[in-house]
């Protein structure tokens, strides 16, 4: 079955959305197990004071606690912004197969930009990179963020 990618990808981009509600970079993440979604994540790294509380990470965790299993070799990772080194490597020991990526991060992504840990030969396990569903929309999602906390910083000076 062809899966719907940019019906994936918005529901991945309302878990941005909770990101920002919380003032949280808004990044989001859905895993896809048969057409269905199986876990959702939203980065809460301020929030709960965690360099691990990424969008992914959570999502993978939830998956592996749904499917009581480590390995997600059947599903597809949806996420708003090319995953970081920490993500890209959990990707990779997860065995996901597939990973579907909205905006690319030239600063810090790990599945092209700066390296791609998603690809290496050498690893035992490489993933299948599709890139820039719904891409204007998540980082236009990301630039209006940061131009806001820019907004607020200059308006109250410390
Ligand atoms: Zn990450």
């Amino acid at each position: 079955m062809q899966e719907n990618r940019e019906y994936y990808m918005k529901e991945a981009i309302c878990q941005a959305r909770r990101a920002e509600a919380i003032e949280e970079v808004p990044i989001g993440c859905v895993i896809v197990r048969e057409g269905k979604i199986i876990a959702r994540g939203y980065n809460r790294r301020n929030t709960d004071h965690s360099v691990l509380k990424h969008a992914e990470i959570t999502a993978i965790q939830k998956a592996c606690r749904k499917l009581g299993d480590w390995r997600l070799e059947d599903c597809t990772l949806y996420v708003t912004l090319e995953p970081c080194q920490m993500c890209a490597g959990a990707i990779v020991q997860a065995r996901i197969p597939k990973v579907v990526i909205g905006a690319m991060n030239p600063k810090a992504g790990s599945a092209g930009s700066v390296i791609n840990l998603l690809q290496m030969k050498a690893f035992n396990h490489q993933v299948e990179i599709e890139k820039g569903i719904m891409g204007e929309e998540c980082s236009a999602m990301l630039s209006h963020f940061f131009a806001t906390l820019r907004r607020k910083r200059a308006a109250k000076p410390d």
